[in-house]
């Protein structure tokens, strides 16, 4: 066995994980032969592609079926559109004018085409095309397991638990594997918000991403430590590290057993100050399961996934029924669902712009909103229709000024009187609030709180604009401190005006859900924090242990510190004199 070492990818869906590696690779082709054939041969050989073609598409038919059951109707789409090109007539004729006049074996010929035209797409400029090339690749391997009679070992047949190692999982193999073998995945490619992320955390399997080339350095059958927390994988870890990590495993359980008590409690302080503790969620089927963590709402619905697929996009009705899920499943409880918020780290093909030096400067969010009325009222409406199955408030990110949210808000009167012609019902009082997460809002935090039901805070956001530092970036991202001054200064001055305004403020970037942070949060005055599910009960157990005052007292020292590693110290050792037990405060 070889010696231990350790990697760090992109935390995309927290746990710790102790297994065996069991690696998919795609690559795992077999060679495909190539021969000639006799001119009498073509006719046979073209019934061998379209038996093979038929099979594949029984195949992706079973899968579309299974998305929409239990994944979503974006998932779904993936597949109908996989079948689509299985059933394009164009493509097939040119399969066969190349067997004709080729005449080589039907699998060669069928490879030859597929591979030129998935080389030709990931050639081209346009993302759109790209991406269909990812598709192509993924269709074509289905139809030449199927010539060649090998049977592509399916996810869905693993029968022991393992930690799942790929370069790139496609959404297929996600949705067929087998989820109560599959105790985490850890890959290659993806980040956060890639397809595999989303559905780990819809699925609650830890997942560690972004490794680049873990596949090369683990072998089938190494042992594995996977923290989906902190974005740590150990491969055959020795004896002492795999101690620590298997109490590690049992003290996480015991705290979460314990954590899961605090379920049916309030979020109130000792001195019986009550906040609200709500889930972030990006696929409405994860809706479902927040409640097991004990949240009292969703605070951030991320629609982007939705617009994935240009379909899905202007189908007002795609939008509508996965908005009614999620409204549904909180049985009345709220529900923030955010408008589209793309561009930036959020990259969705068809909707951005592939020539900005500066995306995260660029047209995104909702500036790509208000340039693109239609598409935005589609949204609008969708909102409004299903704001009748629940407790919905609308909510606009990437505001920078009163400008931009007035115009947002005489659209959205519009998609309101669209309703009422079409005789649309939806409910009249819903709350329509604001993301700060532009420094110029948060300095215009008590005019855009006049216009405003509500605000969220996005630190993630916030904080990459404030102190000008890609969150994405390697590099630099060190410098990405919540606690820096400005940060805090910011936060102060948010919450004042708010409540100055008579209106809440949540918060639902990543700081809500950091347990050493809530505290302080509580202390400057936040009112919901919005998080990952999973996080929830370590927060619950902060708020429940302190009082109001004492996390008061604790802001003010704070906003007198002059760096973020003084406020560091003095939040660690604050919380280290309240929690002595480190558990308290770790994930
Ligand atoms: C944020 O910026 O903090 C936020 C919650 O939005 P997102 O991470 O989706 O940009
Ligand atoms: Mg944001």
């Amino acid at each position: 066995m070889d010696a231990m070492k350790k990697l760090t990818g992109i935390p995309a869906s927290p746990g710790i994980v102790i297994e065996k590696a069991f690696l998919y690779l795609e690559d795992d082709f077999p060679e495909i032969p190539r021969y000639s054939i006799r001119k009498n041969q073509v006719e046979s050989e073209w019934k061998r592609f379209l038996t093979a073609n038929h099979e594949a598409a029984e195949e992706v038919k079973a899968l579309h079926e299974r998305a929409l059951r239990e994944v979503s109707t974006e998932q779904a789409a993936i597949f109908q559109s996989h079948l689509m090109m299985l059933e394009d007539t164009d493509f097939q004729e040119q399969i066969k004018d190349h067997l004709k006049d080729s005449l080589q074996n039907i699998e060669w010929v069928f490879w030859d085409i597929s591979r030129e035209l998935s080389q030709r797409l990931m050639a081209a400029p346009d993302s759109q095309f790209r991406e269909r090339a990812a598709d192509i690749s993924d269709v074509s391997r289905r139809v030449m397991h199927q010539l060649l009679s090998v049977k592509k070992f399916s996810l869905a047949d693993l029968n022991a638990d393992v930690i799942l190692v790929s370069h790139d999982l496609l959404p297929s193999d996600v949705l067929a594997m087998n989820k109560k073998r599959v105790k985490a995945i850890v890959m290659d490619a993806g980040g956060r918000t890639s397809h595999t992320a989303i559905l780990a955390r819809a699925f609650d399997i830890p997942a560690v991403l972004g490794l680049s080339s873990i596949t090369k350095e683990i072998d089938e059958g190494d042992t594995l430590v996977v923290n989906g927390t902190s974005g740590e994988v150990i491969i055959n870890p020795d004896t002492p590290v795999l101690r620590q990590y298997q109490k590690a495993i049992d003290q996480y359980r015991k705290r979460f057993d314990a954590f899961l008590e605090l379920r049916e409690l309030p979020a109130e302080t000792k001195d019986g100050h009550r906040v609200c503790l709500k889930a972030n969620i990006e696929i409405p089927e994860e809706a479902d399961q927040v409640s097991r963590y004990g949240a009292e709402g969703i605070g951030l619905y991320r629609s982007e996934f939705l617009f994935l697929t240009p379909k899905q996009a202007t189908a007002e009705e795609e939008q509508y029924r996965a908005y009614s899920h999620v409204l549904k499943a909180m049985e009345g409880r709220p529900v923030t669902i955010r408008t589209l918020d793309n561009g930036g780290d959020k990259l969705l093909p068809n909707f951005q712009a592939t020539d900005e030096k500066n995306p995260l400067l660029g047209w995104r969010a909702i500036r790509f909103s208000l340039s693109r009325p239609e598409l935005f009222k589609t949204q609008l409406r969708a909102l409004l229709r299903s704001s009748i199955n629940g407790n919905l408030k609308i909510m606009f990110p990437m505001i920078s000024g009163i400008e931009e949210l007035e115009q947002a808000l005489s659209i959205f009167e519009e998609a309101k009187a669209e309703c009422r012609r079409k005789n649309q019902a939806y409910s009249d009082d819903m709350e329509v609030g604001i993301m700060i997460e532009v420094p110029a809002a948060a300095m215009t935090a008590d005019i855009l709180a006049e216009r405003s039901d509500f605000f969220s805070i996005g630190t993630n956001d916030l904080i990459q604009y404030s102190l000008a530092v890609d969150r994405g970036n390697e590099r630099v991202n060190y410098l990405a401190q919540p606690s820096h001054p400005a940060v805090l200064r910011y936060l102060k001055k948010i919450i004042r005006h708010a409540h100055e305004k008579g209106i809440t403020v949540a918060m639902c970037g990543e700081l809500a859900g950091d347990p050493s942070a809530t505290a302080l949060l509580l202390g400057l005055g936040l009112d919901e924090f919005s998080m990952t599910a999973q996080s929830i009960p370590q927060v619950k157990r902060i708020i429940r242990g302190v009082t109001l005052e004492s996390c008061q007292i604790l802001a003010e020292k704070v906003l007198q510190c002059t760096s973020y590693h003084h406020v560091t110290l003095l939040v660690e050792a604050w919380m280290a004199e309240y929690f002595p037990s480190t558990d308290e405060i770790r994930s």
